[in-house]
């Protein structure tokens, strides 16, 4: 049973001592993912999540591909659950009511190693389990992807290959366990396990404890060192950048400039060890290349760099020579958890049973999200055979409820947009011009379940600050009203990830 004690110590902040079945330390995908599948059984599930939202780590920062699995070792744990997650995505898609669309993709060769490497991929495609994989000429694939270069000699067709928004599937799938019954408590930064009983005590930074049965470790860049506490250290991960930029929406740049839309994800068979990059359209309509791959010193070292930067450029352009960079609207990066003590020929996802009752999730880069239900498949069935019981729940329900995830004002039809004016009418003031998010839609998703509790949360759920003004004219704005909602200042909301005081404040 899920058992909360709170206390107020003398400082006036609180502790929090939580007893539940099964703790999974992280809210990335894999985290969330793992929540929303044990919801199907009888079953108390408490997330624990050092930051103030979920979705903070990787899985915030990455391509937004649902990648085929060409790319992984054939056989390979990536590479298999990368397939089935990819099968797996289009019915989860549609429960959560999440923007998925299947675009396809090509791997583009320049040359000879090129053309290796493009046998390699189709070996691996079939070995993990996608099938037979065209390969077609360039001029087949320029009839494709018109803008595709020239110099280009053959592509590796994936027709599975899809896109998502990964922050949006990462919401929509916590927002369903916690629909489901599953508990989210953000701030919760485990630093300390030990053995309690038959389960495990996780203690937090801030002196929070909570004790459970069962615990899924899928912390992402701390797993391994979160893993260390329960068994002997032997895996050891380091942070890996990968930086992108995003351009203007396609379909706007098209209207100035007449540029024909990318409509598939193209990625580059290297022919020399320059650093693949590819260039996809996202779900929200832009184009978005990158990332590069350099290791850092520490998973903060998310800022882009000028060399990055270029790099991603120089490499996007030799797929498709007519980019325009002055429509580059900004550049991000993501920190990949990359396992440095295997050799890369063995390297693989490992999600194994570290200790009775405790399952890991370690090493978890890239195709991470797309292979995250196959994942916590495999994690599950650990749990299982460590005792787990999971008596299945019959008041289960795999769908998003509509109520939980309203639409921004302006994407609803006439009709509802008519309804909501009459209900309030600052869905009216539109805050964002370049989203078109209205101070309506804002004050709703303070409301909603698994509210924000920082700017850029209120900015991964509705887009404000992310246009090509990126944040000049909403944020003074979108700060006040969230102040006003959560009855503070706007100095004490925090931008990043951290929700520090307004966090705790809201969870009492
Ligand atoms: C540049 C880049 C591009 C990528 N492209 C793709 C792609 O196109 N397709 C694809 O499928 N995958 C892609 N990936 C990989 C994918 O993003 C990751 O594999 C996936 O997001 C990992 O999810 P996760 O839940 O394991 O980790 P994370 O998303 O990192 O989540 C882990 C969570 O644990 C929390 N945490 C950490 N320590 C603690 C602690 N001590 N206590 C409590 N909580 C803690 C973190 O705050 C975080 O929220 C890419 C990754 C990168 C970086």
């Amino acid at each position: 049973m899920n058992l909360h004690a709170r206390t107020n110590t003398p400082e006036g902040t609180f502790m929090r001592n939580i007893k539940t079945d099964v703790a999974v330390i992280g809210a990335g995908i894999l985290g969330c993912t793992m929540a929303r599948v044990l919801g199907r059984y009888k079953l108390d599930v408490c997330v624990v999540e050092a930051k103030a939202d979920v979705g903070t780590g990787a899985t915030k920062a990455n391509s937004g591909i649902i990648q085929a699995g060409f790319q992984p070792k054939g056989g390979s744990l990536k590479g298999v659950s990368c397939v089935k997650g990819n099968a797996a995505y289009i019915g989860i898609a549609k429960e959560l009511n999440v923007p998925f669309q299947n675009i396809g993709g090509l791997y583009v060769a320049f040359g000879p190693n090129g053309m290796e490497k493009i046998r390699e991929k189709h070996e691996r495609a079939l070995q993990n389990g996608i099938g037979d994989l065209a390969v077609i000429s360039g001029d087949e694939a320029r009839e494709l992807e018109p803008r595709l270069s020239s110099r280009a000699i053959a592509a590796l067709v994936a027709p599975t290959t899809s896109i998502i928004s990964p922050f949006e599937l990462a919401l929509a799938t916590a927002r369903n366990a916690a629909s489901n019954g599953a508990r989210f408590e953000f701030d919760f930064e485990v630093t300390k396990i030990e053995r309690y009983g038959e389960g495990w005590r996780l203690h937090s930074t801030a002196g929070d404890v909570l004790e459970a049965k069962f615990v899924a470790n899928m912390s992402g860049e701390e797993a391994a060192i979160l893993d260390a506490e329960v068994h002997p250290a032997d895996i050891v991960v380091r942070p890996r950048r990968g930086q992108f930029v995003v351009f203007d929406k396609q379909s706007v740049v098209q209207s100035t400039t007449g540029a024909k839309p990318i409509t598939r994800a193209l990625y580059q068979a290297q022919e020399t060890n320059e650093g693949g990059v590819l260039i996809t359209p996202t779900v929200e309509g832009n184009l978005l290349a990158g990332p590069t791959s350099e290791n850092v010193r520490n998973f903060g070292q998310n800022a882009t760099t000028e060399e990055g930067i270029e790099h991603v450029i120089s490499v996007a352009k030799k797929l498709v020579p007519d980019l325009d960079t002055s429509t580059v609207i900004t550049e991000f990066s993501g920190i990949r958890a990359n396992i440095v003590n295997v050799v890369k020929e063995k390297k693989d996802f490992v999600v194994r049973a570290s200790a009775p009752h405790f399952v890991s999730a370690l090493g978890i880069k890239n195709p991470g999200m797309t292979s995250a239900p196959a994942l916590v498949d495999v994690a599950l069935s650990i749990l299982q055979k460590e005792g787990l019981s999971c008596e299945p729940d019959p008041s289960y329900n795999p769908t998003s409820q509509g109520e939980l995830h309203r639409k921004p004002f302006m994407q609803c039809s006439p009709e509802e947009q008519e309804r909501m004016l009459a209900q309030d009418p600052r869905f009216g003031h539109v805050i964002c011009r370049c989203e078109k998010i209205t101070e309506g839609d804002v004050r709703n998703c303070m409301h909603e379940l698994l509210p924000p509790h920082t700017f850029d949360g209120v900015k991964r759920r509705l887009r404000c600050s992310m246009g090509r003004c990126q944040g000049a004219f909403c944020t003074p704005r979108v700060m006040a009203i969230m102040a006003d909602e959560l009855g503070c200042t706007p100095q004490e909301i925090s931008k990043g990830e951290r929700g520090g005081k307004i966090v705790r404040r809201c969870l009492k």
